[in-house]
């Protein structure tokens, strides 16, 4: 079970990528924080756009974000470039890793999501191939 199990998060990782109009000239990282309320229910609060090939991650102490845990983190590789890295770089690593407010239990990771795979950066650093995206984000 993850976040990926959840049709409306599914959804909102589909806008992101949308969003972030991939193999244009306009291409840009769209990301944001998974959050899990009290009931159970996730909710997706989206980050400021990012840039061309970067993204800025908003504060959230202690793991808490709009009074709600982040459960989960993603963000989008749009380059289609050969010389776009597309899997998770050592930054993307780094930046889930070295995060001491994403070290908490219930956090699975960050999601990358590109045009072929859909990534998980795990908080110790390892990275996992998860699900083609076409297929989970039911892009035909
Ligand atoms: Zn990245």
């Amino acid at each position: 079970m993850g976040v990926l199990d959840d049709e409306r998060v599914r959804g909102q990782f589909l806008h992101a990528w949308q969003e972030s109009q991939a193999g244009t000239a306009a291409a840009h990282e769209e990301g944001g924080f998974v959050l899990r309320d009290a009931d159970g229910l996730l909710t997706v609060e989206r980050w400021p756009s990012g840039m061309q090939n970067q993204i800025v991650v908003p504060p959230h102490p202690g793991g808490i974000r709009s009074g709600r845990l982040i459960v989960a983190t993603f963000h989008t590789h749009p380059n289609l470039g050969v010389e776009f890295q597309q899997e998770p770089s050592l930054t993307d690593i780094r930046a889930v890793r070295d995060d001491p407010d994403l070290d908490h239990p219930d956090y699975e990771g960050e999601y990358v999501i590109t045009l072929e795979w859909i990534y998980r950066i795990r908080k110790n650093g390892q990275v996992e191939r998860i699900v083609q995206t076409k297929a989970a984000l039911k892009i035909t």
